[in-house]
């Protein structure tokens, strides 16, 4: 006897008792060391989830991939590590924790504790740590209720000691290389947080349109009367700074009279949508290379820092100066064609200056107020009010400088922090890079750069979609040197760089005992903390080059230097140990490369498989890992991102509570990794209905009778292919089965869950509206065929045991309720993947044109099933009632539609006989391609009979459910008289005791 089941049990309260169990009676620990002893390791390395806020659904979707491979290959007797890890160290977290704590800037952190910036600090990153603390607990039991199976308590933190010293290692080595240097150039800088922002960090989703008062503005020609330069920019802010004009010298650019007979100069291609037909005329046509070298006026040309910078360089300062098309390209389909060019607010700009020399005019502090030396702006924020430049440049044009030619509101997309959302400027800053492209000064790589290292490395992965790769080496190719320090940050990898004020040498430390070695001060106040700011700030070193002591610079690391170093400092002989990277190498090879790594893509090409790949090849010039599977982006059902504010967007208990997360991680298996995937509870729905209370169902449906009908199933009905098998239909779904064990083992090999996923779909939906609809005649009261009934039930027994286990690294609730209620075994993470005995009747493949494989039976079993489709179609255009039985159907196939194992085709007649409730089957050779089903309509007197016995009996059997009977429950029954003769059927059918004679049914 099973334990009965429910017909409609509350899912996700199941799913909670379950998690219960398998924590309290140590199920997941047992499953975590079920294969510590086998040869075979499966390594998958997590990419570490920010410790930072409660999961979203967005989560759940990745964290499935990285527990069903993981259970997968556990039935498959791999060793693992099933270690999870947190992100912890960076601005994500500073800007969480400055919200909670109402700070709005960097004074309010250092004066957190009054009078005392070192305490201040101190206090502040230990909230930050304590919030990744808290976060990483909820995110653990999260994880739990999806159903992931991890060693939560060895989850690896970035943050840990061994995380950050193990990146320390890796800038001593890429220093020892020669790749470590500082630059003072315009970087892309966000003024609320006031730290540089990578172009790693610069994602396409971190874009916003937004609208920006737009100017183009006039520059008189210096020696010329009445002709301006017309110059266009969407940050105005930067005029100030504004060191030269460019042009392409191709181009064509005409010199228009305006309406006011002042003259100006504008690209060829764009008069017409700078004047739009307002002007007196174009005086003549020159090539750009012609206006090189013009000088020209500005409005700000008065300000102190400006009139310093013209001062120091009387030859390039305001001059029209050449374009370089691979740096700053000249766009003619909006603008003037002349380009505003500021060197110290933009990075094409930048470029630009440095390569023509030009100098620049720094105009903004770190919170983007403008800075000393520039007159009435001084003090005030540039970002915040770019009416200041407005302003007075419309001024200046009403006291007849001609200043503005248009105003106008722009719509453009722009770059924004992507931690706190403010749009960035351009401002210029002493940060730290790892160059890309410097020969190597130590080794055998001289002649390869880091670039061309890391290009190879990639080659060597295994790319998921296969578009992966591509994107991979673009952004290799073209990315610049990896800017790798955070200034005025708090929380973060304490990059180990040591400045010589005096001689200005630096050098790079590469481990806790090198500093602990060279410190000539501040140990004892450091020793025993982590090294975090501001304790690791105690220690001083001497300067190689002059003796002078010391200190390590103000900043803090990039956060993706945290998670790429993860190959090398998590991989322990327990999770918890010191590093095997650095205690026992060889063990440490087996487990690295990675086999797998799984994570969304957008982002990660600039981010974490770049941060991977860096430091990989930096340390030991090997990919860091084999496979990995991209997975694209989580919208909600209508389509558009998941947002708090239009109400699509689910929290992930409430997403768990309200779905379960069974039907919740199928609808992310059966996705496309390569799309996005549209998310709700309108989905969520349709696939609870078409999978998975139909799986349900089935079992439901076998517990039920086989509880009736008490069939044998010893143990060996878990292979039940060695009984006497009689019946097609049972030959027919342990083929099946077996050949879904057999695809489902490559195509979970090959991370292809998607496949696996729909194929069992398929599967079950065979099952249930297939082999169980023609079976019904097969069990309890319709039959009194023992072994044919034992063979049902061993079948079912033998496909839903394995059907669970195929399905657990899916689904492992559902298979955990089935497998165990069925096997009597304590969990199903604890068993195996299903062997094939080969001893036993394997079904032949065959490649079909679709590329399917494909047995004779199925074919067959397929060919049946279209016969009736068609059969059941034609009832049902000439009104033809299912349940009226007629004597024949007579079925036309074409040459091509045949039955390949003859010996069976009267068991496939059967079932055609029994689906299409005919008396006989004709099968007829046809001339036509599709198949055609005919019937004999006339009825005989015992056919007409026999149809009202069916209908009588289906009326019945639906009082007996509106009364809610159970199967076995005995009625007595009331039916009209004129079904007397067949008294005896209808008892039996309907489980009736007694039967007398009345006007109506009653029961
Ligand atoms: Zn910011
Ligand atoms: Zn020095």
């Amino acid at each position: 006897m099973f334990k009965p089941v429910e017909q409609n049990p509350n899912f996700p309260e199941l799913e909670k008792k379950l998690l219960d169990n398998w924590y309290k009676n140590g199920v997941v620990d047992k499953y975590l060391h079920k294969n510590n002893r086998s040869k075979k390791y499966f390594s998958f390395i997590d990419g570490p989830i920010t410790a930072n806020n409660p999961m979203g659904v967005h989560h759940a979707w990745g964290r499935t991939y990285k527990d069903l491979w993981r259970k997968f290959f556990n039935l498959l007797g791999y060793q693992q590590k099933f270690q999870n890890g947190f992100d912890c160290q960076g601005l994500w977290v500073e800007v969480e924790v400055e919200k909670e704590l109402k700070l709005k800037s960097k004074k309010d952190i250092e004066n957190l504790i009054r009078a005392s910036r070192k305490a201040s600090i101190a206090k502040f990153v230990q909230l930050c740590k304590d919030r990744v603390v808290k976060y990483s607990g909820i995110q653990t039991e999260q994880s739990k209720r999806l159903g992931y199976f991890a060693d939560w308590e060895n989850s690896y933190f970035t943050m840990s000691d061994e995380n950050n010293y193990m990146i320390w290692l890796f800038l001593k080595k890429c220093f020892d290389n020669g790749w470590i240097y500082k630059g003072h150039e315009s970087v892309p800088w966000c003024p609320r947080c006031q730290t540089a922002i990578s172009q790693h960090e610069m994602l396409t989703e971190d874009y916003k349109e937004v609208v920006h008062e737009s100017i183009i503005f006039e520059l008189p020609i210096v020696g010329k009367k009445n002709e301006y330069l017309l110059v266009w920019t969407t940050t105005p802010w930067t005029i100030p700074a504004n060191i030269a004009v460019a042009v392409d010298v191709k181009l064509d650019y005409c010199l228009v009279r305006g309406q006011t007979d002042d003259l100006f100069w504008v690209a060829k291609e764009l008069v017409d949508s700078v004047f739009k037909g307002k002007h007196n005329g174009v005086i003549k046509t020159v090539k750009g290379k012609e206006l090189v070298g013009l000088k020209y006026k500005g409005a700000f040309d008065y300000l102190p820092a400006v009139v310093e910078v013209a001062k120091n360089n009387p030859k390039n300062f305001h001059t029209v100066i050449p374009t370089d098309k691979n740096i700053m390209p000249i766009s003619t389909t909006e603008g003037t064609g002349l380009v505003h060019t500021a060197v110290s607010a933009g990075t094409e700009d930048f470029k630009l200056g440095k390569k023509l020399g030009l100098p620049m005019i720094p105009v903004i502090n770190d919170d983007a107020s403008y800075m000393e030396g520039l007159g009435f702006l001084s003090g005030k924020n540039a970002k915040k009010h770019p009416e200041l430049i407005l302003d007075y440049l419309k001024e200046q044009d009403k006291q007849g400088n001609n200043c503005v030619f248009l105003i106008f509101r722009y719509k453009h997309r722009y770059p924004a922090c992507w931690r706190c959302k403010a749009e960035l400027v351009w401002k210029v800053a002493d940060e730290w890079y790892i160059a890309m492209d410097r020969p190597s000064k130590v080794g055998n790589g001289r002649d390869r750069s880091l670039r061309q290292r890391m290009i190879e490395v990639a080659k060597k992965i295994k790319w998921m979609p296969e578009f992966g790769l591509e994107r991979e080496i673009d952004w290799l190719k073209n990315m610049h040197d990896w800017l790798i320090s955070k200034k005025n940050r708090y929380w973060g990898l304490a990059l180990p760089i040591y400045e010589c004020h005096k001689c200005h040498q630096f050098t790079v430390i590469g481990s806790k005992e090198e500093l602990k070695e060279k410190a000539v001060a501040g140990w004892k106040e450091f020793d025993g903390h982590s090294p975090h700011k501001p304790f690791i700030d105690e220690v001083k070193i001497k300067c190689p080059k002059c003796q002078e002591i010391i200190s390590r610079i103000d900043d803090v690391g990039n956060p993706w230097l945290d998670a790429g170093i993860v190959t090398y400092s998590t991989i322990s002989k327990d999770n918890k140990s010191k590093p095997l990277y650095l205690t026992d190498k060889e063990e440490w090879k087996k487990w690295a490369p990675a086999d797998f790594i799984t994570e969304s893509f957008p982002g990660q090409f600039k981010n974490w498989f770049y941060a991977l790949i860096v430091e990989s090849t930096v340390l030991e010039d090997i990919n860091p890992f084999k496979s990995v599977l991209g997975y694209g982006t989580l919208l909600g059902e209508d389509g558009r991102p998941m947002h708090k504010s239009w109400g699509n967007s689910i929290e992930f208990n409430e997403g768990a509570d309200k779905i379960g997360v069974d039907v919740m991680r199928w609808m992310f298996a059966r996705q496309n990794p390569s799309e996005n995937m549209l998310f709700g509870y309108k989905k969520a729905d349709e696939i609870r209905r078409q999978f998975y209370l139909m799986f349900w169902n089935i079992y439901r449906f076998f517990v039920e009778y086989s509880n009736l009908d008490k069939p044998v199933i010893s143990n060996t009905a878990r292979d039940p292919l060695n009984e006497n098998k009689q019946n097609i239909l049972d030959l027919w779904i342990i083929e099946r089965l077996n050949w879904l064990i057999k695809s489902s083992q490559e195509n979970y090999k090959k991370y292809d869950a998607q496949t696996v996923a729909l194929e069992s779909e398929k599967f079950v939906s065979d099952l249930s509206t297939w082999y169980i609809r023609r079976s019904r005649d097969r069990i309890w009261v319709n039959s009194k065929d023992q072994n044919d009934k034992n063979n049902f039930y061993k079948t079912v027994y033998y496909v839903l045991v394995n059907l669970s286990i195929i399905l657990s690294p899916i689904i492992p609730f559902l298979t955990e309720i089935i497998y165990t209620n069925l096997t009597g075994e304590e969990s199903v993470h604890l068993s195996s993947w299903p062997q094939l005995n080969s001893e036993f009747k394997i079904p032949s493949f065959v490649e079909t044109s679709k590329g399917k494989q494909n047995s004779e039976l199925f074919a067959d079993m397929e060919l049946v099933r279209k016969i009736v489709e068609v059969g059941h179609r034609v009832r049902k255009e000439k009104q033809l009632k299912v349940r009226q039985p007629l004597a024949k159907a007579i079925i036309n196939l074409s040459a091509s539609q045949k039955f390949n194992q003859k010996n069976y085709i009267s068991s496939y007649i059967d079932l055609i006989k029994g689906e299409l409730n005919v008396k006989k089957v004709e099968i007829n050779k046809s001339k036509r391609e599709d198949i055609e089903v005919e019937y004999n309509t006339e009825l005989t007197n015992e056919l007409i009979q026999e149809g009202k016995v069916r209908d009588l009996i289906r009326q019945i059997q639906e009082l007996r459910k509106k009364q809610g009977k159970k199967p076995f429950d005995k009625i007595n029954l009331t039916i009209p008289l004129e079904f007397k003769t067949f008294t005896d059927f209808i008892k039996m059918k309907v489980m009736a005791d007694k039967v007398s004679f009345g006007d109506e049914i009653k029961l």
